[in-house]
């Protein structure tokens, strides 16, 4: 990984070019759908770079790629792991989750070369890629990450259908993922390093970010059901147009967020119209609507005028309305011991750090409830995110890696409790 050069640094941005070259689009983003050639290359390339540390690969049933590093003795010890996502929205930028995933790669390749010049560990180390982060391809989000934390059944995500038709398990297979492995159990503390995708640390001047906690999200699926007619000579009042009451709830949704300033986000992100004909009044439409707050009680008042918004807007437009589906991410505290210990290897590296919540969900939130997780960001030049100008700057990117190199250390020689690993480190 750094054989171009003997410089860490050189080779966190040789690696994340490499990274970039997989899927790259003309606009200078990548667009690297789950268990797509693309996600089959930027896979290939994680795998070459664990051979290099001759880490042991392990690839689970629904593609979760896992590189086991031994630097204990003992090859029961605890287990820290470190990592986040290859696969990518479409015309994204070339961080989201592969900054993760590349600068794990690297701290594990430091922490190799420390082991075998003769520094002690009390706990091994893992590098993950999570399959299906995004929820681009294969709906809903956090797919692998879920189903290794228990969350998700696996024979339910394998046979999730994209947009094609074709299932994730048949996907895999195309690529030479669908794995046979058992994954690894589950660590003593996970670490995840990811842009941050908002404007907080920009704001504040920080480097690192230390999350402390996250945003609720509330996801409805709605389906308007109207009846299909000709758009000519079907008279305007006999019209029952499902699109029409897409629209409405669509715009009362948005309006629903200017009730609550910078508390509540709102959106419609997919729209599936059908017949979906120039010529055809529509007969039914699917939104797949979110509302994101960090207030619980919040969000569960937004999601409630939502849904009543939903009603009044297919009422308006003589249509009926059904919510099939309705997804709730609860609103939860990251442990407070990996908050600190990243604020502490901040300090340590002389970084300027700031603690902040994630309005984006991350693979990190999926194992909340099994082990203890952080969450490291970094500035996002803008906020600018799920867009191929997505941006951090170098010295950023740098900067971030070093804190997790340093964390995953102290872990590492901590038995992988951040407990213990925030008392101090050891020389
Ligand atoms: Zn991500």
């Amino acid at each position: 990984m750094t054989s171009t050069s003997s410089r860490p640094d050189a080779g966190l941005h040789a690696l994340l070019a490499a990274f970039s070259a997989c899927g790259a689009t003309a606009g200078g983003g990548i667009t690297r759908l789950a268990a797509s050639p693309e996600d089959g290359q930027a896979r290939d390339l994680m795998r070459d770079c664990l051979a290099r540390i001759s880490a042991e690969i392990r690839i689970d049933r629904v593609g979760n790629l896992f590189g086991l590093v031994p630097l204990a003795q003992n090859p029961h010890a605890p287990l820290v792991m470190l990592g986040s996502h290859l696969d990518s929205q479409t015309r994204a930028g070339r961080l989201d989750g592969t900054y993760g995933v590349a600068a794990a790669l690297l701290a594990a390749e430091a922490l190799v070369g420390e082991a075998q010049a003769g520094r002690m560990f009390s706990a091994n180390l893992c590098v993950v890629n999570w399959t299906g982060e995004e929820g681009a391809r294969f709906r809903p989000s956090l797919l692998g990450s879920g189903v290794y934390a228990g969350r998700r059944d696996a024979d339910a995500a394998l046979a999730l259908r994209d947009e094609a038709g074709i299932a994730l398990g048949e996907a895999l297979a195309v690529i030479g993922y669908a794995g046979t492995d058992a994954p690894p159990p589950m660590p003593t503390c996970y670490l995840e390093l990811h842009v941050e995708q908002g404007t907080v640390l920009e704001a504040s001047g920080a480097v690192i970010g230390a999350v402390t906690g996250n945003w609720g999200a509330a996801k409805l699926d709605a389906v308007f059901s109207g009846a299909q007619a000709h758009t000519g000579p079907t008279p305007m009042a006999d019209r029952r147009d499902a699109l029409l009451g897409a629209a409405y709830a669509i715009a009362d949704l948005r309006a629903l967020a200017d009730l609550f300033p910078g508390r509540l986000h709102t959106s419609v992100g997919r729209i599936r119209v059908a017949p979906n004909s120039a010529n055809v009044v529509p007969d039914r439409v699917e939104i797949a609507a979110e509302l994101r707050s960090a207030d619980d009680a919040l969000l569960a008042e937004a999601t409630a005028l939502a849904e009543v918004a939903f009603e009044t807007a297919a009422a308006r437009a003589g249509v009926a309305v059904s919510v099939p589906t309705r997804e709730l991410r609860g609103i939860r505290a990251l442990p407070a011991a990996v908050s600190d210990l990243v604020a502490a290897c901040a300090e340590a590296e002389g970084l300027a750090c700031r603690r902040l919540d994630t309005v984006a969900g991350h693979d990190a939130l999926s194992l909340l409830e099994r082990c203890p997780t952080g969450l490291i960001f970094v500035p996002s030049l803008g906020g600018i995110a799920h867009n191929e100008a997505e941006a951090t700057a170098p010295r950023d990117l740098e900067a971030g890696l070093a804190v997790l190199t340093r964390a995953a250390r102290r872990l590492c020689r901590a038995a992988g409790s951040p407990e213990i690993a925030l008392q101090g480190e050891s020389a």
